[in-house]
């Protein structure tokens, strides 16, 4: 997603010791329920003409293991439960539940291992958050789920965890006057009569929780032209309010299909069925629902929407929503890779400046954050929402341009490509891509991905270079500079470039592993000036100094 604002971490505790989380990853006891793996959801959702109450039925279906224990937990908060119905244990208990206003508990019977166990929730009420039913000042009424991270279960009972995805079924009533849009392909609709009608949404692979989503109200929608790639056609929509129209289909959303090829030639097949980009009231600057992404509606009424945010969002349907990330504390799978692949589609579609402009834009905004004490990895920070933070956005991007740095364009796109055939419609940790991409770059990167994932900092180098002038051969003495706490940096590839007056330059490279390093470098000319890392190829800063 993009968030607006600056977010600050507060959190200090070791920074050390994390090179196991990206074998282990951190998983909150209670976010996870062992043993429960729900593979479909089926919701009925009957949305009111007036107020903001709804009433619906949801149908969990589910395997389990042993490990489950003696009930199935659903998160769903603050609503009443009418009564349940569970396939899952004996009849005596199947209408049994207990439901404390964020837990809703069913019995699991005896049911043998692998079993399929179904349940059946009747609940209503009125969401305090999860799904906004509201009026404008006009009186124009809208629904709009925004579910990230844990508020779906404000208005649907699931296992609210990205390590549980799940196919997902929605059949919408609704007002007849309202178009209605959900997760993956629009199966039927159906005149209810009364003035209400009904929407059926299938999306047939596992998504995460956080985005099953549906959007309701008096939108217009236009057809793109459909994404085509080797043999596969994707439709593209774009669902906004009718005064919004003309402006989204010109302005953002103009190279909605590019942006599709292009992630498609890049990186894979578009994972869904199709996509629909939703002008809608998310919290976020765009939120990448599977199949229907959601936007905030302020830029497209102040008409300041741009591109940008619909390449990340777009992006994401391959890295967060098809390839999720097991736990939040690896968000920058998912945030990393849309801030990357925005700028890498973007320089496809309009030129190489606008990955350099906007890593130089990444690298500066993390520099000047609030968490560049913190590693990307943050196991330590428990509030999920502070991990929309720059080092799961803009460091994020650099640790993928500075990995496709090291090991060649050729070996980062297939394994990206492999990471993403691998993984896709499953849930990763960080080790999983480093496992991949260390198998097409043929050699180990252990050392890569433990410094850029589990050190807080960056390298800020102190470079000190001499000429010696009969032999041509510079002395540069490189020493890391940054704070104790963000430990040492190895950089095999640092380039520098050597400038006399006469308008002569020079490339070269050193390597710097270490506290203090000594490199001799042969010198064609005599420099009168050093620029180290001098076309910002990597996340560093660097004062050099001539010693005379
Ligand atoms: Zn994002």
């Amino acid at each position: 997603m993009r968030s607006g604002g600056n977010l600050v971490i507060r959190s200090a505790t070791s920074a050390l010791a994390l090179a196991a989380a990206l074998v282990a990853g951190f998983r909150p006891a209670a976010a996870q329920r062992p043993g429960i793996n729900v593979f479909l959801y089926h919701f009925d959702i009957q949305l009111p003409d007036t107020g903001a109450a709804f009433s619906a039925v949801a149908s969990v279906a589910f395997t389990r293991t042993p490990e489950a224990g003696d009930a199935l937990v659903l998160d769903l908060v603050g609503l009443h439960v009418d009564s349940v119905e569970n396939s899952a244990t004996a009849d005596s208990l199947a209408h049994r539940f207990s439901y404390d206003g964020r837990s809703l508990r069913l019995p699991l019977g005896a049911v043998s291992e692998r079993a399929i166990g179904r349940v059946t929730v009747y609940y209503h009420g009125t969401p305090t958050d999860g799904l906004a039913i509201a009026a404008e000042s006009s009186g124009r009424r809208s629904a709009f789920a925004d579910d990230w991270p844990e508020r779906a279960r404000y208005w649907l009972p699931l296992v609210d965890t990205p390590g549980d995805k799940a196919a997902v079924e929605f059949s919408i009533d609704a007002p007849a006057r309202w178009r209605v849009v959900a997760n993956g392909r629009l199966l039927d609709t159906l005149d209810l009569g009364g003035g209400r009608t009904r929407w059926l949404w299938r999306e047939t692979h596992p998504i995460p929780t956080y985005t099953m989503v549906l959007a309701a109200g008096p939108l217009a929608v236009s057809e793109h032209r459909p994404a085509e790639s080797g043999g596969s056609r994707t439709p593209i929509q774009v669902w906004t309010f009718p005064e919004d129209s003309a402006f989204a289909d010109s302005v953002p959303f103009r190279g909605a299909t590019d942006i599709v090829e292009t992630m498609e030639r890049l990186v894979g097949p578009f994972p869904y069925e199709q996509l629909a980009h939703v002008e809608s009231s998310t919290r976020f600057g765009g939120m990448e629902n599977a199949t229907a992404i959601f936007y905030a509606r302020r830029p497209y009424v102040t008409r300041r929407m741009g591109e940008s945010v619909v390449r990340h969002e777009t992006a994401h349907q391959w890295f967060g929503d098809a390839v999720t990330e097991r736990d939040f504390h690896h968000l920058w799978l998912s945030e990393g890779f849309a801030s990357y692949f925005d700028l890498v589609v973007g320089a496809a579609l309009h030129g190489d400046s606008v990955l350099s402009q906007g890593m130089r834009a990444d690298a500066e905004a993390y520099r000047k954050s609030a968490v560049v004490d913190r590693p990307i990895i943050d196991t330590a920070e428990h509030d999920i929402v502070k991990l929309l933070n720059e080092n799961n956005y803009q460091k994020g991007a650099w640790v993928l341009h500075m990995l496709r740095r090291q090991v060649g364009d050729s070996a980062f796109f297939r394994g990206v490509r492999d990471y993403y055939g691998t993984y896709r419609d499953s849930s990763v940790i960080s080790s999983q891509f480093a496992v991949i991409m260390e198998h097409r770059a043929k050699k180990s990167l252990d050392w890569f991905f433990t410094q850029w994932l589990t050190q807080p900092g960056y390298p800020q180098l102190d470079v000190n270079w001499k000429s010696n002038p009969f032999n041509q051969r510079l002395t540069v003495t490189v020493t890391q500079t940054q704070p104790v706490a963000w430990g040492v940096f190895r950089l095999p590839d640092v380039p520098i470039e050597l400038r006399d007056a006469a308008g002569h330059t020079a490339r070269r490279s050193m390597s710097v592993d270490g506290q203090t390093t000594i490199v001799r470098v042969d010198a064609p000319f005599v420099p009168t000036e050093v620029v180290v890392d001098p076309d910002g190829a990597l996340l560093l800063t660097a004062t050099v100094h001539a010693e005379r």
